[in-house]
């Protein structure tokens, strides 16, 4: 139907006759000539029609918006001075030889250009918003992302390897999505979080390296930016320690980086304790672009006349900590009270401050209303060591350190933000040794703070029964710009390590064979030492494109309450369907 994409043509065509198909990005008429600016998915070029061929032209007068056609014209230079330097095609237009529509558009709902259109109309037409030329071009470099990985990992040695999608749960620490079965009543799929099991499986049974690029399916909150499908780079090898695995992948990351956004990593990247994360930056994911650190304080406080501080500081739960913001100073008190109000998102009681006037004044050139309650070493102290010169400001955070830590972590990114303190450029690091549990408080146990398969350092097998705390574990997190963007561990390859982890997090014995069984079983047949990771696709390509959220680089995604406004999904179906899964629905029990 064509001889080339409208905006791949340049002066080197002058003169030649081309077939274009496309459509009417723009139509202009100017005093008896119409212009056609047509679009195809490699750009625009510019076609004019002259009354001359009056069929031809009268064809050209019914085109209207996003009419698809096919041109046939001659390339030729444009008039000086009417050049379009942002075009590649900007030097030549096409005059039109002959036009056929193809098909007809009535007018969009929305006009591409418009930057103001809800998400909900863009995903309603996500057909036409797809038009739009900054979504043409993320979902390019989506294709070209995973291109680069398959490539990368293939010449690697990796094979591509499918895994079910029907499946039993598998816990990442979500909520499953759950598929009815027909010929087992009663009984229920799960939608993989993860290809986690099958890939330890894979590895059992001796495949060495695998990949796939693949969906994963959580039914998670909704508040952050998540999707509840959202795709992995999933990857697993056997036989390499975590040295010599985290040394493959950061290879890749940089190449890939290298090659598609002509960005250098470091070489070897850095790599941080989940410890020294936690302490400096309140987050296990540091945005290293934003130049505040927190400091602990509770040595100092644990003596002040003041609960709000000598609690948590007497608390081996609890953490101090305070945040130096360099001109800080400059705050108003109300937008103070709007960063207040954002720590009690996570459940922060209250953001005392400091702000320091003339520190060389000592109390007199401060300005707190917490200073009464705070003795002169306390400020002093505070002063040193969070290096605060005149002008600054440092907050304070003191709770539970889990309240300390996502309060102040938060905190952080958004000064960042908010001050323009946020540097160019590309961050990129590995965060390593993660405890392997956590306690939650309120189911009172341990939880894995990556998932049970993880392996406990081997130095620390001894610590499993006695100070499961203290045990670290195998696991490492690529952390880029302060988005996690791939996570993975070395494995438990012993069947008996893994039922004491298993026990340790409360799951028992006969839990475990219900639940894992296959997996224990299979530990027992020669499971080789391995280990893996998973890249989140949808978080990689946001990042390298730009985008604000992973909803810009997935071509069909869900809206924030996990609905597709496009094809409306999900919907009810039809009593019959019910019946043959031997369901019936209830109706939510009444509020109150
Ligand atoms: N299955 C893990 C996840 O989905 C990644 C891994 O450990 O390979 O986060």
């Amino acid at each position: 139907m064509r001889t080339h994409y409208c905006g791949l043509l340049n002066e080197q065509l002058d003169g030649q006759t081309v077939t274009l198909t496309g459509w009417v990005n723009r139509r202009r008429d100017h005093g008896g000539v119409i212009f056609v600016d047509l679009r195809d998915r490699e750009g625009i070029v510019q076609v004019v029609f002259d009354p001359d061929r009056p069929e031809m032209f009268a064809l050209a007068e019914q085109v209207r918006n996003e009419f698809v056609l096919r041109v046939t014209g001659r390339v030729r230079p444009r008039p000086a001075g009417t050049e379009n330097p942002n075009l590649v095609s900007g030097k030549i237009e096409v005059l039109g030889l002959e036009l056929a529509i193809l098909n007809r558009s009535e007018p969009l709902p929305f006009q591409l250009d418009d930057d103001a259109v809800g998400e909900d109309t863009r995903l309603r037409y996500r057909y036409i918003d797809l038009r739009r030329p900054e979504m043409q071009q993320r979902l390019r470099l989506r294709a070209k992302v995973s291109h680069f990985l398959r490539q990368h990992l293939e010449q690697h040695g990796f094979l591509d390897m499918e895994t079910p999608v029907l499946t039993r749960a598998t816990p990442e620490g979500a909520r499953d999505y759950l598929v009815p079965s027909r010929t087992h009543p009663g009984e229920f799929f799960a939608l993989p979080q993860s290809p986690q099991l099958f890939k330890q499986l894979l590895m059992v049974a001796g495949f060495d390296r695998y990949y796939q690029i693949t969906k994963c399916f959580r039914d998670e909150d909704l508040r952050a930016d998540r999707q509840p499908e959202f795709t992995q780079v999933d990857i697993e090898t056997s036989f390499m320690d975590e040295e010599a695995f985290m040394t493959l992948i950061e290879g890749m990351m940089r190449d890939l980086f290298r090659e598609v956004l002509g960005v250098a990593f470091p070489d070897p990247l850095p790599r941080m304790s989940w410890h020294e994360a936690m302490r400096r930056y309140a987050s296990d994911k540091p945005d290293l672009r934003i130049p505040l650190e927190l400091v602990d304080v509770a040595d100092l406080m644990a003596s002040v006349e003041f609960k709000v501080f000598s609690g948590p500081a007497a608390d081996p739960q609890g953490r101090v900590a305070a945040l130096r913001v360099p001109k800080g100073g400059e705050l108003s008190r109300s937008q103070i009270d709007d960063y207040t109000k954002y720590v009690a998102i996570f459940g922060a009681k209250g953001l005392a401050y400091i702000k320091v006037n003339d520190r060389a004044a000592g109390r007199d050139g401060l300005q707190s209303p917490i200073l009464k309650f705070l003795p002169d070493e306390a400020i002093n102290g505070i002063l040193e060591r969070t290096g605060a010169e005149d002008g600054d400001l440092i907050f304070f955070g003191a709770d539970k350190a889990k309240i300390v830590n996502d309060a102040l972590g938060n905190l952080r990114v958004k000064l960042g933000h908010d001050l323009g303190l946020v540097e160019a450029g590309w961050r990129p690091l590995w965060v390593v040794d993660f405890p392997m549990f956590e306690w939650d408080d309120r189911d009172n146990r341990w939880v894995a703070l990556h998932h049970p398969f993880t392996s406990p350092k081997l130095e620390h097998l001894g610590l499993l029964e006695t100070h499961p705390g203290a045990c670290l574990s195998r696991a490492y997190d690529f952390v880029l710009n302060g988005v996690e963007v791939g996570g993975g561990s070395m494995r438990i390859y012993q069947e008996e390590v893994q039922s004491k982890v298993f026990k340790l997090l409360g799951i028992g014995e006969e839990e475990a064979q219900e639940k894992f069984g296959f997996l224990l079983d299979a530990l027992k047949y020669g499971a080789p030492p391995h280990g893996g990771l998973a890249f989140g696709l949808d978080r990689l390509v946001m990042l390298m494109s730009g985008a604000g959220s992973i909803r810009e680089v997935i071509a069909f995604p869900k809206t924030q309450s996990a609905a597709c406004p496009l094809t409306d999904a999900p919907g009810a179906v039809d009593e019959r369907q019910l019946r043959e899964l031997g369901i019936r629905i209830r109706k939510p029990a009444a509020e109150g």
